[in-house]
């Protein structure tokens, strides 16, 4: 079972450890993207979804902790290091199943687990209109062995991770979008000012929401970059003649061109919305760009980003690239390898931007996904802001918080109740957090 998260984590191990399957075994069902309906743009009328309650045992510092949950704004208060990170983290996980912050799963349950075993779980209850959702992610928490008489462990605790939703099991592309939260973190500024991962991690996430069958299309596609890269490094060792490549070659081609063919069609309707919420952060300035810049190689771009053309280009590319690519044992086109550009006012914006823009311009494209995730299901998202007022001057955290009443339900997390406009204040239900406890205010 894997989260969309996951790719990204495995994908270095997996190279490691998967050993080169042979092409009978690997069969793969084409995977062509089918446009979801329109919907209308009327965000008012739209079904909307909120989390009605959140129960966390031996969750990170929580050991026990249950809220019922209001629509509209909701302000969680805590002086740094209580767990207010944390409580978001464990409600953006109701929704992709894997934490942005964490690399094993070890490191979400409390920490007396990993010693004495146990259960951990994060539970939410869900609304949508008059339906009820029960979203719930168990970990189950082998300790690590003691041997008799002997207070050191011995080797790493287990920690088994299972997803459920209205109480029955699911895979991670199942529980993926059953509910839907936008978060937008303080590392979220990476989106700019970090690497071209950052920002293909970003559109993954956004488009798994919306289209379960492009989780499945990534999933396979890191398998056949991992089996062609093996193969790649046998045919340099001369353990594998060039022939066998070419069934890899042709899924390499077909998958990735249904993968660029999808980011394709998400970033088009991406663009016009993070401008958009650019300008409503931002004093009106339209300034933001997006660009989708596909690694297709030294073939001919196709003019249209339709996957047949795509396929054409990149089988051209491979043909032209394939000495690199044995020298290196490495796939070096596909993907894998493309970029997002994002401009301010037609310069690079993670180059050039300050602080404070990139921070703005990287919470406008998550308020954009949010948006487009909207747009594409119909369904409003829960919005969970962590710690953003805080950077934030007067006049922009008055914007954000506008921007945020969009939306059907939206945590926002502070140090300080202050930073929070008296107006929003007053109408927003209110929570502490200290120690990893949450009290209603
Ligand atoms: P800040 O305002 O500094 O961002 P925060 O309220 O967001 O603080 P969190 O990041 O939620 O704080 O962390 C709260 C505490 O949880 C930290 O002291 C951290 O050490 C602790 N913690 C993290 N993981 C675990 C775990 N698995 N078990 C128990 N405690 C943990
Ligand atoms: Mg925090």
């Amino acid at each position: 079972m894997a989260g969309i998260l996951d790719i990204y984590m495995t994908s270095y191990r997996c190279a490691k450890l998967c050993p080169a399957a042979t092409a009978a075994e690997y069969f793969i069902p084409n995977w062509t993207y089918t446009p979801s309906p329109s919907i209308s743009d009327d965000h008012s009328r739209r079904p909307r979804i909120r989390l009605s309650q959140l129960t966390l045992s031996n969750f990170r510092n929580f050991n026990s902790a249950k809220a019922d949950l209001m629509p509209g704004l909701i302000v969680i208060q805590g002086l740094n290091g209580q767990g207010k990170s944390n409580l978001l983290e464990a409600i953006y996980m109701l929704s992709v199943a894997k934490s942005p912050r964490a690399s094993q799963d070890r490191q979400l349950v409390g920490w007396e687990m990993l010693k004495s075993g146990g259960h951990s779980q994060i539970l939410g209850v869900a609304r949508e209109s008059e339906q009820t959702i029960k979203v719930q992610i168990d970990f189950e928490v082998i300790p690590a062995i003691k041997a008799a008489g002997d207070e050191t462990a011995q080797g790493v605790a287990s920690v088994q991770k299972s997803l459920r939703s209205n109480g029955i099991k699911r895979t991670g592309s199942e529980f993926v979008g059953v509910f839907n939260v936008v978060a937008f973190a303080v590392e979220d500024i990476e989106l700019v000012t970090g690497g071209p991962s950052v920002r293909r991690r970003y559109l993954d996430i956004l488009i798994s929401q919306v289209d379960p069958a492009y989780l499945k299309a990534l999933q396979r596609y890191q398998k056949v970059t991992t089996q062609r890269n093996n193969m790649l490094r046998l045919i340099r060792e001369r353990r594998a003649g060039m022939d066998e490549l070419h069934f890899w070659d042709e899924r390499l081609c077909e998958e990735g061109a249904g993968i660029i063919e999808r980011r394709s069609i998400a970033i088009d309707q991406l663009t016009p919305l993070a401008a958009q919420s650019h300008a409503r952060l931002a004093d009106g300035d339209d300034g933001l760009g997006l660009e989708y810049l596909p690694e297709l190689g030294p073939g001919e771009r196709p003019p249209q980003m339709r996957a047949s053309e795509i396929n054409d280009t990149l089988t051209q590319s491979l043909a032209v690239v394939r000495d690199r690519e044995i020298a290196r044992a490495v796939s070096v086109i596909g993907p894998h390898r493309d970029e997002l550009a994002i401009s301010l006012h037609e310069r690079d914006a993670g180059s050039f931007s300050s602080r404070g823009q990139a921070r703005t311009i990287a919470l406008a494209l998550k308020l954009a996904e949010g948006m487009l995730v909207s747009n594409v299901t119909g369904r409003s998202p829960v919005l969970a802001l962590d710690d953003v007022l805080s950077e934030l001057d007067i006049r922009r955290r008055r914007l954000v918080l506008e921007a945020a009443q969009e939306y059907e339900q939206v945590l926002v997390t502070t140090t300080d109740f202050a930073m929070v406009e008296a107006g929003f204040l007053e109408e927003a239900s209110q929570f502490q957090v200290e120690d990893g406890k949450l009290t209603p205010r």
